[in-house]
């Protein structure tokens, strides 16, 4: 998946146990090719190459998935959009390039959710406009970690933790004891800035230190504010907790976008998620439900 996977769980039978392991695993390679756009045949490639031409039929999941990040857009008044890419895909955070002025510029009008429409009765995305592109980037991991739970379930695992990156999905606690999860802190890869005890929820984590580079003092980095095509600047990480890992980690990037008070806001209103924003100086902020009670 380009991040690193990992699993934890028990089983009382060993060879049990490492099937489920194998079948997890198997399971978010297939969610992370199919969600793929660097894959020429993947679905993904077929609708942002043909849907601003004709409806292009998108599979139940990725369907289902394009709509859940179109709420969330909704949602977070745009600050998640799945349509960042059309200047997100002028990044390239190994190489250290970035688009021009005039690139972002040119590709900026092309980027709004509300040029995807999905239509139910046939199960196809059209794109309202040529030059329209979609990434999932923002919720596949939340996804994947979701399905690899799943596979759990079905080898009747009661306790496990599947982590794709910044996303992790827990289920049951550990043994008697809750997992205990590590934000780490954004400045120092060593140190962590908080550990939270939880058990079944997800917990995503966005940062600007996970995929990026530094170009005359300025860091950029793969979390790009809709509206202006340029990285988001506020905040070095945000961590969103719930029960859902598709939106933890929607919202744990649309948090970013939106900054401390804007994000917390939306957090508030939201009774099943909380979050922890550390922003650019350092300093921590939580969720009103992650508060110590006056
Ligand atoms: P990670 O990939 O480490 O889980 P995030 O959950 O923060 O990190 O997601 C960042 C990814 O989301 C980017 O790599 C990109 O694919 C996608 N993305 C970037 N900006 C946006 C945005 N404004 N809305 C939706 N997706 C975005
Ligand atoms: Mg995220």
């Amino acid at each position: 998946m380009g991040t690193e996977v990992s699993v934890y769980l028990w089983h009382d039978d060993p060879a049990k146990g490492r099937q489920a392991v194998d079948a997890i695993f198997a399971e978010m390679a297939r969610v992370d090719e199919h969600m793929s756009t660097y894959k020429e045949e993947s679905r993904m490639s077929e609708i942002n190459r043909d849907a601003a031409a004709r409806p292009v039929v998108a599979g139940d999941e990725l369907f289902g998935l394009i709509a859940r990040a179109l709420d969330i857009s909704v949602l977070t008044r745009g600050a998640f959009d799945i349509t960042y890419d059309s200047v997100g895909r002028h990044y390239d955070f190994r190489e250290g390039r970035r688009p021009d002025e005039e690139t972002i510029a040119e590709e900026l009008p092309l980027i709004d959710y509300r040029f995807v429409q999905l239509n139910r009765d046939d199960g196809t995305v059209r794109f309202a406009r040529e030059g329209v592109r979609i990434n999932l980037g923002g919720i596949a991991k939340g996804y994947a970690v979701e399905r690899g739970i799943a596979i759990a379930r079905r080898y009747g695992v009661e306790h496990a933790r599947v982590t794709a990156g910044g996303d992790t999905r827990l289920l049951g606690d550990r043994r008697g004891v809750p997992w205990m999860v590590g934000v780490q802190d954004p400045r120092n890869e060593d140190d962590v800035a908080v550990t939270i005890p939880l058990q079944d929820e997800a917990i995503s984590t966005s940062g600007d230190y996970e995929r990026y580079f530094d170009e005359d003092g300025e860091r950029y980095h793969h979390i790009i504010v809709p509206s202006t095509g340029t990285p988001a600047g506020e905040v070095h990480s945000v961590t969103i907790i719930g029960p859902d890992a598709v939106i933890t980690d929607a919202l744990s990037t649309s948090v970013f976008v939106m900054g401390v008070d804007d994000g917390l806001k939306l957090i508030a209103t939201l009774p099943d998620y909380e979050g922890i924003v550390i922003d650019a100086a350092g300093e921590m902020f939580y969720s009103t439900g992650l508060q110590t009670p006056e």
